[in-house]
């Protein structure tokens, strides 16, 4: 054994009245033969990993080649995409660059694009504004805000992956470390942004306090989660690819997270279910049946049936995945 367990209270209440929901779950994830109990709050309902590993060895679970550090090499700045996206930014969110199509067109492409927008996690536009990423990864998501106009500043653990974001990328404010070490003024943040991180915290709470010090009266945060809640959790159960423990320590859902999100001092705008076909088929690999992985997997299969199945989950809020536009 690697590494040490430790019995918790809830996350969210801090309660200790909780009973099991996912009983001796799989570490699937990294492969690794091991096994965790997730429970559920009687109180609040929120549902987390406990026993967990601690914060000191829980590094066990996270070898250097996890497949999440991987730089997203596409460039897409070109695409037809991109500029409708600048389109709509460039009329109703108030970016300062030069609208690549007319304003008559940016009100239908507002419509057709409100979705793909929300969950692509732009902000309303600050003139002079800084944007804090928590655990920034390679950098992709702070280049293309700083390619939009704010001024970017990174955190992130991985070394090699903090590296690249500054050398390569050329991103200057990059801190390598946790965002708990992180230093910087109070009220100094327009927006801070953090994507599929608080479910791995020991402590996301404080984290968000910590968040909320830093960022200024009337800033938006921007974090996306799994949601426990969701269809694809729901089907697959212990082998939910969302459920991925015991890197996940917190399984929310929009109540918990909300919960969470007003006892630490924000308000929530908006839960947008982002649209991915990847957890209805990435989880479909850990059955111990093969047959519904190598039917799932199939290009045919995904684009008539697993994309539009998706797409009409992800409009009714069921998908597995959400992104919270939350308030101070
Ligand atoms: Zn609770």
């Amino acid at each position: 054994m690697d590494y040490i367990l430790e019995t918790v209270n809830c996350p969210v209440c801090g309660g200790n009245n909780y009973k099991p929901y996912i009983t001796n779950a799989k570490e699937l994830y990294g492969g690794t033969d091991n096994f965790f109990n997730v429970v559920k709050c009687c109180d609040c309902q929120m549902i987390f990993t406990n026993p967990r590993p601690t914060k000191d060895t829980i590094g066990f679970f996270y070898p250097d080649s996890a497949g999440y550090y991987q730089p997203d090499s596409k460039n897409k700045d070109n695409t037809i995409e991109e500029k409708i996206i600048r389109t709509v930014l460039a009329n109703y969110y108030g970016y300062q660059f030069k609208s690549p199509f007319s304003k008559s067109w940016a009100f239908l492409f507002k419509k057709l694009f409100r979705h793909k927008l929300a969950v692509s996690h732009i902000p309303r536009f600050v003139p002079g504004g800084r944007l804090l990423d928590i655990g920034c990864s390679w950098g992709s998501y702070i280049y293309k805000m700083s390619n939009y106009g704010w001024k970017v500043y990174g955190v992130e653990i991985n070394k090699k992956a903090a590296e690249y974001a500054k050398n390569t990328l050329g991103i200057e404010n990059i801190f390598n470390g946790s965002f708990n070490e992180y230093k910087c003024p109070e009220d100094f943040f327009d927006v801070v942004h953090m994507s599929m991180a608080l479910e791995h915290l020991h402590e996301p709470a404080q984290c968000l306090k910590r968040i909320h010090k830093f960022m200024k009266t009337g800033g938006q945060l921007i974090i996306s989660v799994p949601d426990i809640s969701g269809f694809e959790a729901g089907i697959y159960g212990r082998y939910a690819y969302t459920l991925q423990v015991p890197q996940h320590l917190n399984h929310f859902s929009p109540a918990t997270i909300k919960s969470m999100l007003n006892k630490t001092g924000f308000t929530v705008e908006k839960i947008v279910h982002q649209s991915s076909a990847k957890d209805l088929v990435a989880s479909a690999q850990y059955l111990d049946n093969k047959l519904p992985h190598n039917i799932l997997k199939s290009s045919l299969i995904r684009k008539i049936f697993v994309k539009p199945f998706v797409f009409l989950l992800s409009r009714c809020g069921k998908t597995s995945r959400m992104s919270i536009y939350v308030g101070k």
